[in-house]
C-alpha cells in the first residue's frame, strides 16, 4: 500500500520523534501553514523521552510520565505516525513505515528529516545480551527502579547470604554522562531507601560497581573534575573501576572483569557509549566511518536536494573548532539547537531563500549524582555538590519542552521534598498478567517463580 500525500503541498517526513524530530516539527508546524506543507513524524513511541530526566525518574525523584511529552498532543497541527521507518530511498522520495499494527506501507514524501537518534553500541561479551539492560528509554528507567527496590525487597527477606549478596551488588559499565548519572542517582535511592525502611539490611550490605574501560569518567569535563567525582563516589562505598573491562557475565549471574574480580549480580545496567541508529544503513543516505550521516554545515545531507539530518545520528562540521574534520558530539544541547536551525532552514528553503550554517560553542555539562550531590562545569566555570545539583535542575527543567512538562517536573520535586522520596518496587508492572495467568490455567499457586539466569534481568 501507498500512502501519497497531496499533490498540492510538499511533505516534510521527519524520522523520529525525539529531541530534533519533536523541537524541529514544533518549529515546523509553527512556521509553516497547513497549506504550504504536509509535516508526518513517525516514531515507534508516541512519545519524545526528555532523556537527561531519566536518571532522576529512575530515582523516584520524577514521575517517569513526566519525562515524556506526548507528540498528538504536542504536535496537533502534524500527521503523527506511530511506527517505524524501516527503511528510506531518497533517490525515490519514499520510506518503508513499518506501523505499530497492521501491514507495512510506502510513504512518498518531498522533504526528509532525518531524525532517529542513536543505539546502545554492545560488545560482543558474552552474557551481556542475556543479562544485561540499556538505560536509554523510560521503559528502562521504570524496569531498574522497581528492579533495584525489589532486589532490596528480595535481600531484605532471605537467610540465604549468597541470595542476598547477589541481590545487594549492582553492576555498571560505562563511565559517561548517563552512566555515572545512573549509577549515583540509582544508589543515592537504595541508600535512601535502605536507611528509612529496611531495619535488617544496612547500607554497607549493598555493592555498587561502575567499570569503565577508560583511565577516567565524564570526559564532557576536565580531568580534576571527573576525579573529583570518583573520589566523592567512592566516599560514598561505591565501587569506581578504571582501566577495566566487562569480560562476560554468566547465566547465574556471575560478572567477570578483566581486572580478574569476580562476583554474582542480579543487576548489570551497560552504559557504555551509543552509535548511529542501524535505520541509516537502510537507506541510500552517505555515511561516514562511524555510520552517522554525512552533513554540510547548514544540516543539508552532503550532495543530497531534500534531505536533511541533525542529532546524535549526523556527522555535522563544528565550525567552532580549528580541527578539520571535527564534528559536533551527540548531546541534547546540539540536538536541541540544530533542530531550529534545521527547521528555519528547512523553511527558507521552501520559500526559495539561503540555508544558514549551524553554529554553537558547546557550553559544557551538567550531572546530577543524587540528591543535592552533582558536578557541573559550564562556560569554564566549575561547580560542585549543591550547587552543581542546583544548575543541572534549573537547567534542565527550563530545557524540558512544554510548559505543561515543566510544571509538572517541579510539583514532582516539591511534593517529594515535603513528603519524602516514594520508594516502592511495582514488580508487577513487570508481568501484569502473571497472576491472572496462574489462576486461569488452574492449579496455581499464586507463588512467583524464582528468578534464574537470562529473566533474572527481565523478572523481578
Ligand atoms: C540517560 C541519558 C541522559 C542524558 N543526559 C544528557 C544531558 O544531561 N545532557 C545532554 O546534553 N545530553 C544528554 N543525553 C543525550 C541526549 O539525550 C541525546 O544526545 C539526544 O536525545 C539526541 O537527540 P536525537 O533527536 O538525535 O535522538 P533521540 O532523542 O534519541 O530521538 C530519536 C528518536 O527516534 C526514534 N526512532 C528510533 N528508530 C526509529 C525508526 N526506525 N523510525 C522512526 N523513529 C525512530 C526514537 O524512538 C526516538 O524517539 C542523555 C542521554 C541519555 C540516554
Amino acid at each position: 500500500m501507498t500512502s501519497p500525500g497531496p499533490a498540492s503541498r510538499p511533505v516534510v517526513l521527519v524520522v523520529g520523534g525525539g529531541y530534533v524530530g519533536l523541537y524541529t516539527a514544533l518549529r515546523l508546524q509553527k512556521k509553516l501553514s497547513r497549506g504550504r506543507a504536509e509535516i508526518v513524524v513517525v516514531d515507534p513511541q508516541p512519545h519524545m523521552t526528555y532523556q537527561p530526566f531519566l536518571p532522576e525518574a529512575a530515582a523516584g525523584s520524577v514521575e517517569p510520565r513526566h519525562v515524556v511529552v506526548p507528540l498528538r498532543r504536542t504536535l496537533h497541527r502534524c500527521r503523527v505516525v506511530t511506527g517505524a521507518v524501516a527503511s528510506l530511498s531518497h533517490a525515490e522520495r519514499k520510506a518503508r513505515i513499518v506501523p505499530a499494527e497492521g501491514s507495512p506501507y510506502e510513504l512518498s514524501y518531498d522533504v526528509v528529516v532525518m531524525a532517529a537518534g542513536s543505539v546502545a553500541r554492545t560488545l560482543p561479551i558474552p552474557g551481556l545480551a542475556e543479562n544485561g539492560i540499556g538505560f536509554k528509554t523510560v521503559g528502562e528507567a521504570i524496569y531498574l527502579r522497581n528492579h533495584v527496590l525489589a532486589r532490596l525487597d528480595a535481600a531484605a527477606s532471605t537467610d540465604d547470604p549468597a541470595v542476598r549478596t547477589r541481590a545487594l551488588t549492582f553492576t555498571f559499565v560505562g563511565g559517561g554522562y548517563a552512566g555515572i548519572e545512573a549509577f549515583a542517582e540509582l544508589e543515592d535511592m537504595a541508600r535512601y531507601a535502605v536507611e528509612h525502611y529496611y531495619p535488617r539490611l544496612s547500607t554497607s550490605d549493598m555493592r555498587w560497581v561502575l567499570v569503565e574501560a577508560t583511565g577516567r569518567i565524564l570526559p564532557e569535563v576536565d580531568l580534576d573534575m571527573a576525579a573529583w567525582t570518583v573520589k566523592q563516589l567512592t566516599a560514598r562505598g561505591m565501587d569506581v573501576r578504571l582501566n577495566t573491562r566487562l569480560e562476560s557475565v554468566s547465566d547465574e549471574g556471575v560478572v567477570r572483569l578483566s581486572d580478574g574480580d569476580e562476583f554474582a549480580s542480579d543487576t548489570l545496567v551497560w552504559t557504555a557509549g551509543t552509535k548511529p541508529n542501524p535505520l541509516l544503513t537502510q537507506t541510500d543516505l552517505p555515511l561516514d566511518e562511524r555510520g552517522r550521516v554525512r552533513c554540510e554545515p547548514t544540516l543539508q545531507v552532503s550532495g543530497l536536494e531534500g534531505a536533511w539530518a541533525a542529532g546524535d545520528l549526523a556527522a555535522v562540521p563544528d565550525l567552532t573548532k580549528d580541527q578539520p574534520g571535527a564534528t559536533t558530539a551527540p548531546n541534547a544541547q546540539h540536538a536541541v539547537r540544530q533542530a531550529k536551525r534545521l527547521a528555519d532552514n528547512v523553511v527558507a528553503v521552501l520559500h526559495g531563500r539561503e540555508p544558514q550554517p549551524y553554529r554553537h560553542e558547546y557550553a559544557g555539562s551538567v550531572a546530577s549524582l543524587g540528591l543535592h550531590k552533582g558536578v557541573a562545569q559550564v562556560y569554564g566555570v566549575k561547580l560542585k555538590g549543591w550547587p552543581a545539583w542546583f544548575m543541572h535542575r534549573s537547567y534542565h527543567v527550563s530545557r524540558v519542552p512544554t510548559f505543561n512538562r515543566k510544571a509538572r517536573v517541579v510539583a514532582d520535586w516539591t511534593l517529594a521534598s515535603v513528603f519524602r522520596r516514594e520508594v516502592i518496587a511495582l514488580g508487577q508492572l513487570q508481568d501484569p498478567r502473571r497472576e491472572f495467568v496462574t489462576a486461569a490455567g488452574g492449579g496455581g499457586t499464586g507463588q512467583l517463580p524464582a528468578p534464574t539466569g537470562a529473566d533474572r534481568a527481565q523478572a523481578s
